[in-house]
């Protein structure tokens, strides 16, 4: 096939040799050496940081790392890029938390995979922008391809639509928005985009898990409804949501005369790496015709794995759905997914701009900016997954998943059998929260202190890095397994780092009581 996509009438550019020197730092056709050397210094760096690494996390200090950027002066530009990247690699690189170490089992952050590094490289130079098909072309296409995939693992039809978004956050705010822009057409026909809230609007009422993730807050206060809108319901032994307390929640609310306008399930909680009772959430939603959002930020890497992808049953239910590709595929940040049942749900927050998306336009259906609320110029992240599934395929991923999965399950059980360990519950996925909390300090109520003087001695050693939580008022030490590469033997090392600064408290504190 000819495209003719290059007329070759047209003579390719001459430039002068004053021009070549003046304009090396622009990304054109007369750089690519220019180009090429930056990149292998780059590249130098990123090596380094793989090849030296030891441990998780320098110890630096915040004082002493801001002592360092005194002398950066940015009116004296450096004269080379190894002076460039030697800086960097000082200021910034030599102690940044290195998350593909196997010691670092602190928040959600997983190793990246190969693929998608090499797909940044494209992203950043071509810079494509997602938003219209004259920015983007193939961007686009392989975006809704991907969203596609993405909806058929979920199990919606193929009447299923979605865009990629910055993060999990993000896409939630659409989902909620979505949710109460639907309730307003639909039962008030009310156009919240042009009329503002209707006076119903301060009877809206969103249900969540007492363990959601804490962004959903904001995103009610900036959806106008005020956090008063969203109703915490509690939870079972695992902190999942109890689905009879949701349905008795709606109940109260409807006899306080508000509105149930949506329910928000979460697969996957960030502490418990737990998933609310999907099947039946959806089934109250659709009792109640309220709008059933998942977040599956964390739980989305489910939808690799054959032996798991059970524990997601129901997720089919949702009208959207949240997954963030850079939390449990393997993906560099940024990268994440709002996925909708419908495509026409999007139409609600679709605005024709004159300049990029006239409504007459001959582009239909191909500028992914009608789905959009919260970003125009947008990456092509979705490029970093095309070349991960591309190169890797789905079955691979989901055996790494697996692996976490099961290592955190023997981790668990190697916590819940150690009587100096209080484990709160184990996982569906792979975040466990526990403390240390021996017999001989268990009468004088010091829990949160030890534990908080264990993470934090723990992150200034820096060999290896946990996360800590507060449940129920008390602070516990976390642990979220993220990489395949994190075996048993990794966790008994970081569980006897853990026991040597609890063990050095414990003794120091004793000794001052008998003192
Ligand atoms: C991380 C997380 C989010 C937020 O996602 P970001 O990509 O950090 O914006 C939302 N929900 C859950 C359950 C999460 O774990």
């Amino acid at each position: 096939m000819n495209f003719n996509t290059i007329d070759t009438t047209t003579a390719l550019p001459v430039y002068t040799t004053q021009q070549a020197k003046d304009y090396k730092d622009i990304f054109y056709e007369g750089a690519s050496n220019e180009y090429y050397q930056a990149m292998e210094s780059a590249r130098g760096v990123v090596t380094a940081f793989l090849e030296n690494n030891t441990q998780p996390f320098s110890g630096v200090t915040p004082a002493q790392l801001r002592a360092l950027f005194a002398e950066v002066a940015f009116d004296t530009p450096l004269e080379s890029y190894a002076q460039l990247f030697a800086e960097v690699k000082r200021l910034y690189v030599d102690h940044a938390t290195a998350f593909h170490l196997p010691h670092y089992i602190a928040h959600l952050n997983c190793p990246v995979v190969i693929p998608a590094l090499a797909a940044e490289v494209l992203i950043a130079a071509i810079n494509s922008s997602q938003d219209t098909w004259d920015q983007s072309a193939g961007g686009t296409l392989m975006e809704q391809k991907l969203v596609q995939w993405t909806c058929n693992e979920i199990g919606f039809g193929t009447d299923a639509d979605g865009v990629f978004t910055a993060g999990g956050s993000q896409s939630n705010l659409m989902g909620m928005l979505l949710a109460r822009d639907y309730y307003a057409t639909t039962y008030l026909q009310h156009n919240i985009r042009k009329e503002g809230l209707p006076a119903e609007a301060s009877r809206f009422r969103f249900f969540v898990s007492e363990m959601s993730h804490f962004s959903l807050q904001n995103t009610i206060s900036l959806m106008g409804l005020g956090e008063k809108a969203l109703i915490r319901v509690g939870t079972d032994a695992a902190f999942r949501m109890d689905a009879t307390l949701l349905e008795k929640a709606i109940q109260q609310e409807l006899k306080n005369g508000n509105i149930p306008v949506g329910v928000v399930a979460t697969a996957g909680t960030t502490d418990f790496g737990n998933i609310d009772p999907l099947d039946a959430i959806g089934k109250l939603a659709g009792k109640y015709n309220m709008w059933f959002h998942v977040d599956a930020a964390y739980g989305c890497g489910l939808l690799l794995t054959h032996k798991y992808r059970h524990l997601l049953q129901g997720i089919e239910q949702a009208n959207s759905v949240t997954t963030d590709y850079h939390k449990a595929f393997f993906q560099p940040i940024s990268s994440s997914a709002l996925l909708v049942k419908h495509h026409h749900y999007l139409n609600l927050i679709t605005h024709h701009a004159d300049y990029l998306n006239p409504e007459e336009n001959e582009f239909a259906g191909l500028n992914q900016i009608d789905k959009t609320i919260t970003q125009s110029t947008r990456r092509f992240d979705a490029l970093k997954l095309w070349c991960t599934l591309r190169m890797m395929g789905k079955q691979k991923l989901g055996a790494y998943i697996d692996t976490i999965i099961e290592t955190t399950a023997a981790t668990a059980d190697v916590i819940a059998a150690d009587n100096d360990f209080e484990l709160l519950c184990y996982s569906d996925i792979s975040a466990l929260v526990f403390r240390y909390h021996p017999a001989a300090i268990r009468a004088y109520q010091v829990g949160d202190a030890l534990n908080q003087h264990i993470k934090k001695e723990m992150f200034q050693e820096g060999k290896a890095i946990v996360a800590g939580t507060r449940v129920n008022g008390e602070f516990y030490l976390k642990f979220t397994l993220l990489n395949p590469l994190t075996t048993l033997e990794h966790i008994h090392d970081i569980l006897s780092i853990v026991k040597r600064h609890g063990a050095a408290y414990c003794q120091s504190y004793l000794a001052t009581l008998n003192s």
